[in-house]
């Protein structure tokens, strides 16, 4: 077979050539050790949490090390293409203080650009030719039938499926089989002469499970489509190559492709990359753990955590928790340091499947949100109110002094230990809404209504919200007298029968008539914070 007189005829438009290529995308001058890595997602505008927890290795790795983290856009399937994508990502990754040095709606440096694969077309055919050239690639004129009878004969036999060895029909076309073909414009694929042997097994080091066993490939791959477009394959070998990628960090499902690539960037003569696959999150679903799924999980989508509003900091607290077997510990005796100062390390990285877990994230995100001050409490909340409130909760940060003086009651800002009531944006604003909306709904009462009614006209008559909280207090505990109830909680727990209850039961007919809720922070704070008219509104309202 004439190969260079093949790839002639494939490649009639003349490509560039190698060289210039090479020249064109020179090795970065880095200092030695930094690495580089990147993300290179398929813009199908649905970014999960295992892309961001591969974002957060990735990002941790360049930056840590002096090196670039790039974004790369893989757009050759565009039935998967999907508007705004790109900016999707970079915004989801943004909230997470994820930055890109280069890359697509990046800019930056832009000697490696473009960052786009559909814009790169020219150069993978540039490669595909020299495939062609060396015998390493060929045409397979194989239609979409005969693949699908390859496979299901493939499958009755129990063999191995795919287009490889015996089974790569195409692969041994004589010259004058192919150029007829041709001729006769018989539609085809590019695909990769594998010279490999699966029986032939090498160690491999993966940067994160470590020493691995790899058999060599020995699969046809499709590297051009029929419309010329790469696949993924083919097309991050060669980005991978050119754009300078020192480190590739990726899902765990990438791993079974790893001989592929091997082969790939061995027969284009480009030295390999370091790999690191990354296990994939699971979820304990009963007796069972799977993986997060996108139809049952809506936890998965990056979406999730800005929607319900969850601290940017606390998800990603919880990711290097997981990612990184060292980081807790050094959490706990730095909580002040910023995260990028915990010395990230691929090895440290978990080698199996993890767990996540939103009840811990949960946890995670109290504690964050406790270490805020009101005033940063406010701005996250406002932002989160902008983008994702209803008009109402929107209206609630109109009078700031109040909305300050909401926060810093719910979160104990300046008592001796902080509260831990908020979780999430979304749980937050509904957990303040009482101090700016009346409750249409009460939690039950559990106190008899006649002497609910009494307490609380009782209560009317000699509130003064001039009383400091001692003074308020003490008219509480002369209520519970009146009605029944002891005054004292030890005078009630020495004869609990003799009283209808204790003070404390008075409190909760006060609490629950004035916020809807059986549990608030410190109700006469709250009253202060309502003012007069409107704690007078809503208690006259409950006292028939
Ligand atoms: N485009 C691939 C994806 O969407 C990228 C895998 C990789 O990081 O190499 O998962």
């Amino acid at each position: 077979m004439d190969y260079k007189a093949l790839a002639e005829r494939l490649f009639p438009e003349g490509t560039p050539t190698i060289e210039s290529i090479e020249q064109k995308y020179p090795p970065r001058s880095l200092e030695k050790g930094a690495e580089v890595t990147r993300l290179a997602p398929s813009p199908t505008g649905f970014i999960h949490l295992g892309n961001l927890f591969v974002a957060i290795a990735n990002e941790r790795i360049a930056h840590q090390s002096g090196g670039v983290l790039f974004l790369r856009i893989e757009d050759t399937d565009l039935k998967r293409k999907v508007e705004g994508a790109v900016e999707a990502v970079i915004s989801a990754l943004k909230y997470f203080d994820i930055h890109f040095d280069e890359g697509a709606e990046i800019g930056g440096d832009d000697t490696y650009a473009p960052w786009y694969q559909r814009q790169r077309a020219e150069i993978y055919r540039a490669y595909a030719k020299k495939l062609v050239e060396e015998g390493r690639a060929y045409p397979c004129f194989c239609t979409e039938e005969e693949l699908t009878a390859l496979r299901e004969e493939q499958t009755s036999k129990k063999e191995t499926t795919g287009y490889y060895g015996r089974y790569a029909r195409c692969r041994n076309l004589s010259e004058e089989e192919v150029f007829e073909k041709l001729a006769a414009g018989t539609p085809y694929v590019l695909r990769l002469r594998s010279m490999g042997d699966p029986e032939v097994k090498h160690k491999f080091h993966d940067e994160i499970k470590g020493d691995i066993t790899v058999q060599e490939n020995d699969q046809d791959i499709v590297i051009l489509k029929s419309d010329g477009i790469p696949t993924y394959h083919f097309a991050h070998a060669i980005d991978d190559h050119l754009m300078r990628t020192t480190l590739v960090i990726r899902g765990e499902e990438w791993l079974a492709s790893l001989p592929i690539h091997i082969e790939l960037f061995s027969a284009l003569g480009f030295p390999l990359p370091h790999y690191g696959h990354n296990c994939s999150l699971m979820k304990q679903d009963g007796e069972t753990r799977r993986k997060l799924s996108k139809r049952k999980d809506p936890e998965l989508s990056l979406e999730f955590y800005r929607k319900e509003g969850y601290y940017p900091r606390a998800v990603k607290v919880y990711m290097l928790t997981l990612l990184n077997s060292a980081f807790e510990e050094w959490y706990m005796k730095n909580p002040e340091a910023p995260l990028e100062s915990f010395p990230f390390k691929v090895s440290k990285m978990s080698k199996s499947g993890t767990l996540f877990d939103l009840d811990k994230l949960n946890d995670i995100s109290k504690n964050e949100l406790a270490r805020l001050s009101e005033h940063e409490m406010f701005a996250f909340l406002k932002d989160w109110a902008e983008e994702f409130g209803t008009e109402a909760q929107k209206g609630y940060f109109a009078d700031e002094e109040k909305m300050l003086r909401v926060l810093a009651l719910c979160m104990g800002v300046g008592g001796k230990k902080r509260r831990k009531d908020f979780t999430t944006a979304s749980q937050a604003m509904e957990f303040i809404r009482f101090f700016f909306e009346r409750p249409v709904s009460r939690e039950p009462y559990r106190c008899e209504k006649a002497d609910r009614a009494g307490i609380l006209s009782d209560f009317l008559k000699s509130y003064s919200p001039e009383d400091d909280s001692a003074a308020w207090f003490s008219k509480v505990k002369e209520i519970a007298g009146r009605h029944g109830f002891a005054a004292e909680m030890k005078d009630y727990k020495a004869a609990p029968e003799a009283y209808k209850g204790s003070v404390a039961d008075v409190a909760e007919v006060l609490r629950i008539a004035a916020t809807g809720k059986a549990n608030t922070p410190d109700l006469w704070t709250i009253l202060q914070i309502l003012g007069e008219e409107e704690t007078r509104a809503r208690i006259e309202g409950e006292c028939k």
